[in-house]
């Protein structure tokens, strides 16, 4: 099939992949691109394979695969299928011989520094940087010439002098003029074949339907769906998606270190924040934070998307997982208190504090207020009213009534009210200003505890 003849979504079953390459670790970019192909594929009953872009072999480690494993085991993105670049070497080199039996690879023997040479005097000149196809004229004499000299050729792909075009589900209609691309480099002079062809004659393989990814693959696209073409594979349907940049609208990649998927989960980013967050930015309708995967999915719209660059802003993520962490269950955190060292920690302690903390560490505040030392705040001129609350106390009674009938009779006793009544208790026995409804807080504090906490 031509890449010129319009597709619509689902005249054809859905297969995805989503292909990192492991030579460093999972961003919050490679996430949303995870992501929203996980979403597409399970939106439409597809397919999804993952496939490891493993051919660089001094970058890529086995540390960094296993995290991505990890990562994408913890967003709860699962795949069908599994493929791994390196495992695939004699394909690629089919491929090449293809390409080479039809002309339409060549070899070329100029040296970095002579094409940024040629690029510059191009530019100079005002005209478009594209490779002047000087190797196609080689003589067959100054080919040997070149090897004589012990240069290894690179292997360009001849493009065809005819537009490239496609109706992408990102961006519309793209088109590119015949002589606006440079012939790319598919094989380096060491004999390793490069991404745009692995990739092609991977897509085209196993069977890709819908290839889905950053807009920085645009130009790529458009060499690859002559490849596609000349390697006789269907070419798929192309979904490019606007780039995320920062909350000041400058590029990401600056700070990517800090936005690696696991630095955010040891910043207490709950997976569905990430997921939620990911899944909406750039399309019109926020989150609430009571997204799980299964709502994304039936929300999932890939053409919901607007072509402007979304801002990934920590703030809002922050005040999402916040959300998030709300409405989190007792039973999905319970280990994960523990393990922070609040075993002890029960439902009611839980459900009392989660519309108070950031992140479900947050907790550990909250149980050193209720079960452990923290620091009263007692002002001077509140002592004696203090003196008084305490011996209100009510005896017995300890649960979500005992702050009502406590602070009542503590008015009739002092004639305070409002916030003259309850702050100087809040301060006294939380250490803060704000936080969790005391009738909830309260009744999880020792009573001899408040009683040394109101002294
Ligand atoms: N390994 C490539 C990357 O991470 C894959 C790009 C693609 O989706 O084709 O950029």
């Amino acid at each position: 099939m031509s890449a010129n003849e319009p597709r619509t979504l689902l005249d054809q079953a859905v297969r995805v992949r989503f292909a990192p390459s492991p030579t460093g670790r999972m961003h919050v970019g490679n996430a949303r691109t995870a992501l929203i192909n996980w979403l597409f594929t399970r939106a439409h009953g597809g397919e999804m394979l993952l496939r490891m872009d493993d051919t660089d072999a001094e970058r890529s480690t086995k540390e960094n695969e296993d995290q991505i494993y990890k990562d994408l085991d913890w967003l709860g993105l699962d795949w069908d299928d599994f493929a791994r670049q390196s495992a695939r070497h004699d394909r690629y080199d089919l491929a090449t011989d293809k390409l080479k039996a039809s002309g339409r690879l060549y070899a070329c023997y100029e040296t970095p520094e002579e094409l940024e040479l040629k690029r510059k005097i191009q530019l100079g000149q005002g005209r478009p940087p594209v490779y002047d196809r000087a190797a196609l004229d080689l003589s067959p004499e100054e080919h040997q010439a070149f090897l004589a000299e012990g240069r290894q050729p690179h292997w360009r792909f001849k493009l065809l002098d005819a537009p490239v075009a496609w109706d992408d589900l990102g961006r519309g209609h793209v088109h590119f003029e015949p002589g606006s691309l440079s012939d790319p480099v598919l094989i380096r002079n060491d004999g390793r074949p490069l991404y745009t062809i692995s990739s092609v004659v991977d897509d085209g393989e196993t069977r890709i339907s819908h290839v889905v990814r950053g807009e920085d693959h645009v130009v790529n696209t458009a060499v690859q769906v002559q490849l596609f073409e000349a390697l006789d594979f269907p070419v798929p349907t192309f979904a490019h998606l606007p780039l995320m940049v920062g909350a000041d609208g400058r590029a990401l990649s600056k700070r990517i270190g800090s936005l690696a998927l696991h630095d955010l989960r040891d910043q207490g980013i709950e997976p569905n924040t990430i997921n939620a967050y990911l899944a909406h930015l750039g399309a019109s309708i926020a989150p609430d934070g009571t997204e799980d995967l299964t709502a994304l999915v039936k929300r999932f719209d890939i053409a919901g998307y607007g072509r402007a660059s979304p801002r990934f802003d920590m703030k809002e993520l922050e005040a999402l997982n916040a959300k998030v962490v709300h409405h989190l269950s007792f039973d999905s955190v319970r280990n994960r208190l523990a393990a922070d060292g609040l075993a002890a920690a029960d439902e009611a302690f839980w459900n009392a504090i989660r519309g108070n903390v950031g992140t479900v560490a947050g907790a550990g505040h909250w149980w050193r207020v209720v079960a452990g030392e923290i620091e009263p705040l007692v002002a001077d001129e509140d002592r004696a009213f203090l003196k008084d609350a305490a011996a209100h106390l009510p005896d017995g009674l300890w649960d979500q009534d005992t702050w009502g009938v406590w602070t009542g009779a503590v008015k009739q006793a002092t004639g305070r009210k409002g916030k003259q009544l309850f702050m100087p208790l809040r301060r006294a026995l939380t250490g803060r200003e704000q936080g969790p409804d005391i009738k909830d807080l309260l009744p999880l504090i020792d009573r001899d505890r408040v009683l040394a906490r109101l002294s």
